[in-house]
């Protein structure tokens, strides 16, 4: 390809509506542009990396069995009634009707779909198992659309689904999955970490996202220094931490005059904050107290109290009054002395601590020489804290750090929810009818290449792994009028196409500033400069975008040392 030839309007400016990285990078690269919120044109460059994206998928998603199939966009109403999604979705669903007022919407996913393609014809367990997958348009309608790709109303997804005759079945595709999926975004080049994941609200067992790691993701994530444990910080499980026992004295009331946070407990009694209990009070849909207790470093996880309960109760923070009703005391509370039948939560690392203070339930009042073992009665011990940077890692007690991540893909198994509200069984060995048992599995295809970008970026623009880039290599003459300059850039352009390289010749008559800064913001992996001391010394420049490393070779070795220096980016 060359440069005169290609349709990639670059911008100088930044645009003002692009709040994240990759949003700015892709409509100053002249990768994307807007056609409405949340809708974009991927324009040459960023079709060109998305097709890469596209084909290590279907590499890896065929090596593992699935067989790619093209299921319409548009969805007939009635399957989602069937499974009761078609209200439940709510305004999330773009829904169109034909001419006859017949309803339909656009795609957000296909599990209804693909069932009901199924359930008339695979019959029997000899036709198990099955994975079938497509990669297509996928349309959500975001309330508020923003971060260019990131959260976008149309996006590509890759989407696979398995059948299987029985849960054992259903956790090998899994294993498969997750197998393909860890060599997807290794070849992808991007930094990544499989996160175990809150199944949330599409029900089965267990989950994971792929989450490729950027400062700008939005998830928090805990990642262990030795193993490959990694979970976000909501669903991180932690394990106890046992002070060392000490002789329990006698419970002792003091007096902490305005001291109604944690902090300045711990100062006006000269304690460390891990000899200290904090206390975090909720309200419930339904107004009802529930009072969190943890030691004083640490902090609560609502995600794991409002999992202690229902999972579907939404928690506030309380009222003062609400507070006082059940006996306890704003800033100044503790499990001792509230009323009976108050919810009162302590962390199980709580419960091993020795001495420690803890509010009266009395204005600027404090226990110390707590001894939770002895003191708290009638409260439920639970991991319901949140982990942090230091903390033990669950798997191999290595200490955990925290970091950000974009989730790019998740691996779900479903079991039978889809299979049995949509009636699609199967006749086992014994011929018994039994529904299919399920998994789904997600790639968000224009969402990872934005997570690519977000991970991969300086000052002066992109840096694309060399698998993902829309081009590998760009070979820049300095001065394009030069007769000889483009000749011999022309030469190793060629080169390079005859090794397999993807190359662009940038063949345009601009100054050599713009060009380079046009390589910069595009971030080809290697550029191949040639200038005046190639006319005349035989001496080309090879630099590679991600670490300015500079590499001087002759014309004739440049493509073969291209297709060396490739293999490490
Ligand atoms: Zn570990």
């Amino acid at each position: 390809m060359r440069a005169t030839r290609l349709y990639a309007p670059t911008l100088r400016e930044t645009p003002a509506e692009a709040e994240v990285k990759s949003h700015q990078l892709m409509l100053r690269a002249g990768m994307i542009r807007k056609a409405a919120g949340g809708l974009y044109t991927y324009m040459p460059l960023a079709w060109r990396s998305l097709k890469k994206i596209m084909q290590i998928i279907r590499e890896e998603m065929d090596a593992a069995g699935g067989q790619e199939i093209a299921m319409p966009i548009v969805q007939p109403s009635e399957i989602w009634k069937e499974t009761g999604r078609w209200s439940v979705y709510g305004d999330e669903m773009f829904r169109v009707a034909d001419r006859h007022g017949r309803e339909f919407c656009l795609g957000p996913t296909h599990e209804e779909m693909v069932t009901t393609l199924i359930r008339d014809e695979v019959r029997s367990y000899k036709q198990l198992p099955l994975m079938l997958y497509q990669i297509q348009n996928k349309y959500r309608d975001e309330i508020r659309p923003r971060f260019g790709l990131m959260r976008g109303r149309e996006f590509i997804m890759k989407d696979l689904y398995s059948f299987d005759k029985d849960e054992e079945g259903m956790n090998e595709s899994y294993k498969i999955m997750y197998d393909a999926y860890t060599r997807i975004f290794s070849r992808m080049g991007l930094e990544f970490r499989p996160v175990e994941a809150d199944n949330g609200a599409i029900g089965g067992g267990h989950s994971h996202e792929f989450t490729v790691l950027a400062e700008a993701g939005e998830s928090n994530i805990a990642y262990c220094t030795k193993c490959d444990y990694a979970a976000s910080d909501e669903k991180a499980e932690l394990t106890v931490i046992k002070a060392p026992e000490e002789e329990q004295r006698a419970l002792e009331k003091v007096s902490t005059p305005e001291a109604h946070t944690i902090e300045l407990v711990a100062k006006c009694l000269n304690l460390p904050l891990d000899r200290t209990i904090k206390a975090v009070a909720f309200q419930d849909d339904k107004e009802e107290l529930i009072l969190a207790f943890v030691r004083g470093d640490h902090d609560v996880n609502d995600v794991k109290v409002v999992n202690l309960f229902d999972e579907s109760i939404e928690l506030h923070m309380a009222t003062d009054e609400a507070i006082e009703e059940a006996g306890g005391v704003p800033g100044f509370m503790s499990p001792i002395g509230l009323k009976e039948g108050t919810r009162v939560v302590v962390d199980a690392t709580v419960m091993e601590m020795y001495n420690a203070c803890a509010g009266a339930n009395e204005k600027d009042m404090h226990y110390i020489n707590v001894n939770p073992k002895r003191d708290f009665k009638d409260v439920i011990v639970a991991d319901i804290r949140m982990i942090k940077e230091g903390d033990a890692c669950p798997h191999c007690g290595a200490p955990v750090k925290m970091t950000r991540g974009i989730e790019a893909g998740q691996v779900f198994t479903l079991g039978t929810k889809y299979s049995q509200s949509l009636h699609a069984t199967f006749l086992d060995e014994n011929g018994k009818e039994k529904p299919l048992v399920m998994g789904c599995y997600g790639i968000g295809v224009s969402r990872t290449m934005a997570a690519a970008i977000e991970q991969n970026n300086d000052e002066n623009g992109i840096i694309w792994p060399r698998a993902i880039a829309p081009f590998e290599v760009v070979v820049v003459p300095i001065n394009g009028k030069n007769e000889e300059q483009l000749k011999i850039a022309e030469e190793i352009y060629n080169d390079l196409k005859a090794k397999g390289v993807d190359a662009l010749l940038d063949d345009r008559k601009d100054r050599a500033g713009v060009k380079f800064k046009d390589a910069d913001l595009i971030g080809y992996p290697l550029r191949i400069t040639v200038g005046p001391k190639s006319v005349d010394e035989d001496s080309v420049e090879l630099k590679v975008r991600r670490n300015g490393e500079m590499v001087n070779t002759t014309r004739a070795e440049a493509a073969a040392k291209a297709v060396e220096m490739l293999k490490a980016l």
